[in-house]
């Protein structure tokens, strides 16, 4: 018998459940499971992408720098100060290798993203789940939650899957009160679906211990291409760099997202149907007695008596070819977390739901 094994913790790790595309036997489905847009990305990116296609052969810019200039340009940051990768997936697992090891603490919140837990164990570290207070994130809570070990604090604004935020002068409290070991990392994977909310780029701006991450996945209608991106301090983004592959983004990956984030006109457009919808949805599904609070994000957390009354529900949004996204992996057992989709999927949600319910009552 060899005695081969792999590092502490990684046997640990339960491999991340992706929201499901398929029915069986219904070839007719509408993908709300995983939060993508559903109007896809410019047609400009796709241009970019087919033109990429002539230099396959060629090595990608190990910098960024186009890339790098477009988002500093877009947001107003210091260009140096923004690391690129594969996905702001990559980013949070730079940061858990980075930053945290074997016999240290990595703090997420009790309904916080699934690649927290997973990027800290990859790295050998001990993922700390803290409570948060009606579905929000509660930084007193978080900073109950801080020991000597704690290297990390990761926190989703908007929540996946609540949807909900923190506000401004309660996370600028949480980056005053870290102890000094501790850095505050915002994943604005949903920012821009927050008018005015500049996903924390400003109190990176004010403060030495805080890094944004950010994506092309969502508003961008970007998530296959993978690409997202990071802003912090530049000793922080230094350590990243080195140990980020010279080549982690391709080409065809640098050209359309610079070509995404080039043209307003699209995503702007994606937005406002997604802030329209996803009131019409709401106040739909609360008229029918459902809880749900207000989103600030692409998607609605909706929430039923219990367990039984959701996977009854799921069953009827699947029967008529709707996939959405069971959340008790969470803490939601008894909730549905429903993409935004666009106005023709949004009536069937509502539809089928409004139909279930009067079933039900
Ligand atoms: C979708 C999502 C991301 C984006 O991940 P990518 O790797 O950029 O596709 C990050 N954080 C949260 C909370 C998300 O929901």
């Amino acid at each position: 018998m060899s005695d081969i094994k792999p590092q502490p913790g990684i046997l640990e790790i339960a491999p991340y459940q992706g929201g499901a595309s398929k029915i069986e036997g219904v070839s007719d489905v509408v993908k709300l499971s995983s939060n993508e847009n559903p109007f896809g990305p410019s047609d400009k990116a796709m241009d970019a992408f087919r033109r990429a296609s002539h230099d396959l052969h060629r090595y990608p810019n190990t910098h960024h720098t186009s890339l790098r200039t477009a988002i500093a340009d877009q947001h107003g940051l210091d260009v140096d100060r923004i690391i690129c990768g594969v996905g702001s997936d990559e980013i949070i697992a730079f940061l858990c290798q980075a930053y945290a090891g074997v016999g240290d603490e990595v703090i997420y919140t009790e309904h916080g993203f699934s690649m927290y837990r997973i990027s800290a164990l990859a790295a050998g570290a001990t993922p700390v789940m803290v409570g948060e207070t009606d579905r929000v994130v509660d930084v007193d809570k978080i900073l109950a939650g801080c020991t000597r070990r704690t290297r990390l604090v990761f926190i989703a604004n908007p929540g996946n899957p609540t949807g909900t935020m923190v506000n401004a002068s309660e996370l600028k409290r949480l980056a005053d009160s870290l102890p000094g070991k501790v850095l505050l990392v915002l994943d604005g994977a949903y920012a821009e679906f927050e008018d005015g909310y500049d996903g924390g780029a400003s109190l990176v701006d004010s403060h030495d211990n805080v890094v944004m991450t950010r994506t092309f996945s969502k508003a961008y209608g970007l998530g296959g291409l993978r690409v997202g991106w990071g802003y912090g301090p530049a000793k922080v983004i230094d350590v990243l760099n080195r140990i980020r592959g010279p080549f982690n983004l391709s080409e065809p990956q640098l050209a359309t997202a610079e070509a995404a984030l080039r043209d307003r006109d699209h995503v702007e457009r994606c937005i406002r149907e997604n802030d329209r919808l996803r009131v019409w949805l709401r106040e739909s599904l609360t008229g029918h007695g459902l809880d749900v609070d207000e989103s600030h994000a692409n998607f609605l957390l909706v929430r039923f008596a219990d367990e039984t009354e959701a996977v009854a529900c799921d069953e009827a949004l699947k029967a008529e070819g709707l996939i959405v996204r069971r959340v008790g992996g969470y803490g939601f057992p008894e909730a549905l977390r429903i993409t935004v989709g666009d106005e023709s999927a949004c009536r069937r949600v509502a539809h089928v739901i409004g139909r279930f319910r009067g079933a039900v009552e």
